[in-house]
């Protein structure tokens, strides 16, 4: 298959134009078993978009408030401690993914462009409610990202475009990620949830995965535990986390497959979040 090898933005998006059928490659370790199962047509043209520096960096802009990351960044890269300073739940959520081969090759842009419900970075950037940076051969658009996936490895990607990068805030207050599986390590997610609780803003987004056929917020449980914390300790009674738990539970969408039960799942993303409330109160 021909593979293209753009080194900026503006020649990967004329090459997709030039290409509509192609296929974007970034660590590969989604494309490649999609390949591996028939799932992309022989013969198509291959972008690569590993030389592609700009996707490559992240920044760091303290007037705003707010880290971009490129597509390109890898989760070993996420887990480096001056980018969990910033936003701790994505490193935390990196350091869940695959094995270290994985997390070297494994790309937050490849994670966005597949929009696995499983996707490990997907509720941070949910929770944080990230903006998703597109481009395409002579313009650009940002994306809420809770807009950006629509579906089980569905995107609001339209044809031509690629993932450019993503921008969260630095929230001055506590996050944190937890996910199940069916073993300590090298898991896909059987139900995963990120909590941000806001001090600045007095509030508490919640976003769910592997429980629906997206990720999840919750409304109610954020505005409940919004209402129930002391602000000042992030500390919200035991009876409060257990009806945040609840909520949550409630407003999971599980379906049973060959990884767990909807049962299971609806159960385990509400304890998660009972155990992040209390991590919040804990370590604030
Ligand atoms: C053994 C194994 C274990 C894994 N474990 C986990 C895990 O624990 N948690 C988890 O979340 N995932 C896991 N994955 C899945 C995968 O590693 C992640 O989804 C990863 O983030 C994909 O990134 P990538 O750079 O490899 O993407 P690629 O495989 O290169 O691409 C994935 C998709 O995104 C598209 N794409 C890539 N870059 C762009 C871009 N810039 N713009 C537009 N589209 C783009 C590609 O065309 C493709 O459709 C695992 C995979 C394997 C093989």
């Amino acid at each position: 298959m021909p593979v293209l090898f753009p080194t900026t933005v503006d020649e990967a998006t004329t090459a997709l134009a030039a290409h509509p059928e192609s296929m974007l490659l970034a660590g590969g370790t989604d494309a490649m078993v999609g390949i591996n199962d028939g799932h992309h047509r022989p013969g198509a043209t291959v972008i690569s978009v590993n030389r592609i520096a700009d996707l490559r960096s992240w920044r760091h802009d303290p007037g705003a408030g707010t880290l971009t990351v490129g597509a390109g960044v890898t989760y070993t890269e996420l887990m480096d401690p001056s980018i969990a300073a910033l936003v701790p739940a994505l490193a935390e959520a990196s350091r869940t993914v695959g094995s270290p081969q994985i997390r070297n090759a494994g790309t937050l842009g490849g994670n966005l462009g597949t929009s696995s419900p499983a996707g490990d970075g997907l509720p941070v950037l949910s929770a944080l409610n990230a903006v998703v940076h597109l481009a395409t051969a002579g313009s650009t658009r940002d994306v809420d990202v809770n807009d950006f996936m629509v579906g089980v490895k569905r995107t609001a990607l339209e044809p031509g475009e690629i993932i450019t990068g993503v921008t969260v805030p630095v929230v001055d207050g506590w996050q944190g990620y937890a996910k199940v599986g069916v073993r300590n390590a090298m898991v896909i997610a059987v139900a995963s949830t990120c909590v941000v609780v806001d001090r600045a803003r007095h509030t508490v987004a919640v976003a769910l995965g592997s429980v629906g056929p997206t990720i999840l917020r919750c409304p109610e449980a954020e505005s409940f535990l919004a209402a129930r914390l002391d602000w000042d300790s992030l500390v919200a009674s035991d009876a409060d986390q257990a009806e945040f738990g609840r909520l949550v539970s409630a407003a999971s969408q599980p379906i049973t497959d060959h990884r767990s039960t909807a049962d299971y799942r609806r159960h385990a993303v509400g304890v998660l979040a009972r155990r992040l409330a209390r991590r919040a109160g804990a370590t604030s």
